[in-house]
Parts: C-alpha cells; structure tokens; sequence
C-alpha cells in the first residue's frame, strides 16, 4: 500500500493516564462512556476504540447510527455502543439486533421502536432524552407521562436503559444558572419516575466539563469526549481543578494526539522572490525553504498561512506563504541539518519544542473540536506507547 501524506499517532499511555484521571474524578461506581461522535473527535474511531479498550473503556456514545456501526465493526462483541443522536427509523432494526441502545427524544419512536422489537424478537435499550433548557433534542415534559405509562405497559420489549440530558454549555461559569436549571428539571422528571415507581436503568446528564467540575452532576454513568482525548473543557474548569488540588499547574490531562509528515522537497529562493501563490510572501533575503506534502484538503487550516509553523529537527519552522489545496512551504534558513524525508510534527512534541491543537486554535478562531474533527478520516492513525 501506498504512504499516505501524512500520519496521525495516538499515544495509549497518555489516554490512560485520562482515563485514570476521570476515573478518579467520578468515583468507582459510574460508568464511563466515552464519546467518540465525530470519528472520535478525530482521533479515528478504528484505531481509537480498541485502544480504548485496552484501556478498559467498555462503554461507547456516538451521535449517529452511521458512526455506531463504525464503532461496531473494531470493537469486541461485549462493548456496549450508545447513539445519542440521528437514528433514520429503517435503522431501528439494525440497532436491536446489535445491542445498540439509543437516544428517544419524541414519544412517536416507542411504538415504532416496540413493533420492530416485536418482529425481531428482541427487546430495544432506550434512553428518553428530556427537555430540560438545551432545546436542541429531547422529549418535552407533556409528553413524558404517556412515555411512562408506555414503558411499564411494554417493558418486555422496550427497555428503559436510560433518563437522560445534555448541559448546553457547561464548561462555563457564566452558565452556572442555566446548567443549575436543567439539572433541577432532570430531578422533576427523575421525580416523575419515582412517583409511577419505574426506574431507568441509567441516569446520566454529565459531559466532560461537568463530570470534572460538578460532583452532583454524576449519577450512574457519564458521557466523556473532549477530556479523554487530553483537553481541558475550558480554562475555567481547569482553574477549577487547580483550586480544588491547591496547585498552580497540573499535568493531569495529557494530549494523545500527533500529526506528522515528512519534507517533501528543499530549494533556495533568492532575496525578492515570491514564494507559492500569489504575492502574499515575498523572501526578504535568500532563504532555504521547505515544502510539506499536505494542505487545507488534508485538514490543515488555510488560516495559518503565514503565521503557523512546524516543527523540523526540533525547530520551529514559520509557514511562509499560502495554505495551498496539498502543499505549503516553511522556512529553514535556520535549521542547515534539515534534508527531504526528514520528519516534520505539524502538531505534538519534537525534542523541546510542541505545537499544542489549542496553539494551533488560537491564531485561527477555531474550536480544538472544530480542527480535531476536520481532519481527514483517510490519514491513516497508528497506537504509539
Ligand atoms: C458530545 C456530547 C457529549 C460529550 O461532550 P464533551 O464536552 O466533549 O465531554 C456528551 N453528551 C452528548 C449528548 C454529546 O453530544
């Protein structure tokens, strides 16, 4: 097989140190799913999950039944998968038969979820997502009583697996009112079940920044994404950390992520000339340029033309010029030593120097989330130590 133009490794050593960490933040008891919508923030699903695995993750949340099929086809027949989001109806069937539970957010799917059940002979794993102030999915308040009345009536066919919801917003302090709102109309709805005496097997509300910030947010399991793959879920819920640990840094979290490609070609450019498209970088003396084989259809933002850089020889190398579709070009006046094929980290550790997602992010306006889930599903991923 061919190489690819660039490559993507996954440190597991650094994904479980995480994963002990939020281990210890939620307790012994709470299931942690992890919550690879998006090809795994884009870590890569095939690679990432069973890796994740190894890790002793046994729990996985996706946001549609395209990417739990993808999670079902590399991870073992015991895991448990989990779609919180889009599910066409043709694909219920598909979901039963593979001990797939998902997301019911209007009442209108449990009896269409009860009569596929009922075909199969098998029963469906449910979680009612309810309205609690986020007002994207979940299932409104008038329509939870005749849920409920359906779920006691048809529980040998349709599984109340989970009650659950999603903070809009919860890795900011400047939403505390909001999040305190829609965890006081979980417990109503929580209140609803106790008082029709029918339990969800289940409770789960919290997502990264509240699993690590919010102790009562915590109930039975919880959906963990951007946390697990090293990132805080925002300087405040770090700050948080640091206050409740009383120290003033905390490695705690560790990136899992690096992307790497190699120098493409070398060449001199004289004083005056412009260097690729356009007018848009002209060499202010003679300088040794390198050219990287990637560009903006390889995920590499086109905002960092002439700003970002890479690192070369453990050198940071300044992009000189335009993002191109596959190429763009560095400056290595600097570094003499650096030859075509050396390895060249566009984002990750090289001796002393890192390029960090969020330095990355910064100079862009993009989200960490944003740039990780850009990147191509096609660059191949590989498990490092
Ligand atoms: C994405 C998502 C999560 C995980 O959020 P993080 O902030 O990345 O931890 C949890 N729950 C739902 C419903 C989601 O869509």
């Amino acid at each position: 097989m061919v190489k690819h133009s660039s490559r993507i490794e996954l440190k597991q050593s650094a994904y479980k140190n995480n994963v002990n960490f939020i281990r210890k933040k939620i307790g012994d008891h709470a299931i942690l799913s992890s919550v690879v919508k998006a090809n795994a923030y884009g870590h890569g699903i095939e690679t990432f999950v069973p890796m994740a695995e190894k890790c002793g993750i046994k729990h996985f949340s996706v946001a549609s039944a395209f990417e739990a099929e993808e999670v079902h086809n590399v991870c073992s027949p015991e895991t448990e998968i989990m779609i919180m989001g889009i599910m066409y109806e043709e694909d219920i069937p598909w979901a039963i038969e593979n001990d797939v539970s998902f997301f019911v957010y209007n009442y209108d799917r449990l009896p269409k979820t009860l009569a596929a059940a009922k075909k199969i002979g098998k029963p469906a794993k449910v979680h009612i997502e309810v309205e609690t102030g986020a007002n994207r999915t979940g299932m409104q308040k008038s329509e939870f009583p005749k849920t409920l009345n359906f779920l006691l009536k048809n529980k040998e066919h349709v599984i109340f697996e989970g009650l659950c919801t999603h903070f809009g917003g919860a890795e900011s302090r400047s939403n505390d009112f909001k999040i305190e709102m829609q965890h006081k109309r979980y417990k109503d709805f929580l209140k609803q079940c106790r008082d029709k005496k029918i339990t969800p097997n289940l409770k789960h509300i919290a997502c990264s920044a509240a699993a690590l910030a919010m102790p009562d947010t915590v109930y039975d399991m919880v959906r963990i994404g951007v946390a697990q793959y090293g990132f805080w879920p925002s300087p405040e819920i770090y700050y948080a950390h640091l206050n409740e640990v009383n120290k003033k840094a905390d490695a705690a979290l560790k990136r899992i992520f690096s992307w790497k490609t190699d120098i493409m070609d070398i060449r001199d450019v004289q004083q005056g000339e412009f260097i690729g498209y356009g007018t848009a970088f002209q060499a202010t003396h003679q300088m040794k340029i390198a050219v990287m084989p990637l560009g903006y259809s390889n995920g590499y933002p086109r905002a960092l033309s002439n700003r970002g850089h890479v690192l070369i020889d453990g050198k940071k190398a300044p992009i000189v010029g335009l993002i191109n579709m596959n190429l763009f070009m560095v400056d290595i006046s600097h570094i003499p030593v650096a030859k075509i094929g050396d390895e060249v980290v566009l984002i990750g550790r090289q001796n002393n120097n890192v390029i960090n997602v969020s330095s990355f992010t910064n100079s862009t306006q993009l989200l960490n989330n944003e740039m990780l889930s850009r990147l191509p599903s096609v660059i191949p991923r590989t498990v490092v130590r």
